[in-house]
């Protein structure tokens, strides 16, 4: 069965569900929504719904029949959670996905965004990563399971397309932060991690800093209000099944990220080196030439994005 509204885009009047509306993504999702002028956004706390449960969500979408989801719920974290944790972030991750595509497809939802990583590439990826480079080569084994999920999760809405005519698209996002974003040094993502370390090194007069790794790995960093910018884009712009890179095309390596983030926070001491912890992949910069050709780019540089986080971090985290 084609779905017979398939070529209709996005429209402020539609019924949007927001799936992990409390994350990093999902709340700066909620905000631009909001500010963009789409009235009927439809979100669940955990407590109310809990994603991984496939009858109650099954069960809530029957219910509230949303004309548009993004899902944006996951189990995330950066390099010593995935690492630890790989039961939980690939079946937590299976199980939430699953949930919610199915639901989407079976109570009639339009337009289905599907959010991925840029973990699902090879770890000896060309670089930058271009899309096609899905499934080419072994994966980096600290992210593997989270990576298989997401790549479960991109088949899955493939997989609707192709065989029901299904509108849903995927999106691969770089490494993300912003406002909301998990700051606990052991489960948190380098640049959250790092803004911490530096605001505590500074606040207690330290000399000097622990990094994990070697700093030498290198990294692409897009500030979550751009993500959201570009996934609004594609909800009203692209119909098409193959998944797109979101990134700002430029990377850094972990010893200039920890630098650029001390002179933000103002913090003056020395770089220290825990060469115990993993580098994980050597290098993630994908190649975002498509959403480039189709019509979208970046705005925030990393210096003014990290300033607007520690802002944000100041307000909220301290
Ligand atoms: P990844 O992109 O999946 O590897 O996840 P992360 O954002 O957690 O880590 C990126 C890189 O930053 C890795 O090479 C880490 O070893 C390095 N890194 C340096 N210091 C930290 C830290 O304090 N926390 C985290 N999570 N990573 C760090």
């Amino acid at each position: 069965m084609l779905n017979e509204t398939l070529s209709r885009s996005v429209e402020k009047t539609d019924k949007i569900f927001v799936a992990g509306h409390r994350g990093l993504v999902g709340s700066a999702l909620v905000r631009k929504l909001q500010q963009d002028g789409f009235a009927e956004l439809l979100v669940r706390d955990r407590s109310q719904l809990d994603l991984r449960n496939e009858a109650d969500v099954g069960r809530f979408f029957e219910q509230e029949k949303p004309a548009v989801v993004v899902l944006a719920a996951a189990k995330v974290g950066g390099i010593k959670a995935n690492n630890d944790l790989p039961v939980e972030f690939l079946h937590e991750n299976l199980q939430m996905q699953n949930s919610v595509i199915r639901a989407a497809y079976e109570s009639g939802v339009r337009k289905l965004l599907f959010l991925g990583s840029s973990c699902i590439y090879p770890k000896h990826a060309p670089q930058p990563i271009p899309e096609s480079a899905l499934l080419t080569g072994a994966l980096e084994p600290t992210n593997e399971a989270y990576a298989i999920a997401k790549i479960a999760g991109i088949k899955l809405c493939q997989a609707y397309v192709r065989e029901y005519g299904a509108n849903f698209i995927s999106a691969m996002p770089t490494n993300l932060y912003g406002p909301n974003d998990n700051f606990d040094l052991l489960s948190s993502h380098v640049l959250p991690a790092l803004l911490r370390k530096a605001h505590t090194a500074k606040q207690e007069g330290n000399r000097e800093l622990v990094v994990w790794g070697s700093g030498q790995p290198r990294r692409e960093f897009l500030h979550v209000d751009d993500l959201v910018a570009a996934c609004i884009f594609l909800l009203e712009k692209y119909d098409s099944p193959e998944i797109v890179n979101i990134g700002c095309g430029e990377d850094i390596s972990i010893q200039k990220l920890a630098e650029l983030i001390c002179d933000v926070v103002g913090f003056r001491g020395e770089l220290a080196w825990d060469t115990t912890k993993p580098d994980g992949t050597p290098r993630k910069l994908l190649d975002v030439s498509k959403i480039h050709a189709l019509g979208w780019r970046h705005r925030i540089e990393l210096r003014e994005g990290i300033a607007r986080t520690y802002e944000w971090f100041l307000r909220n985290k301290t």
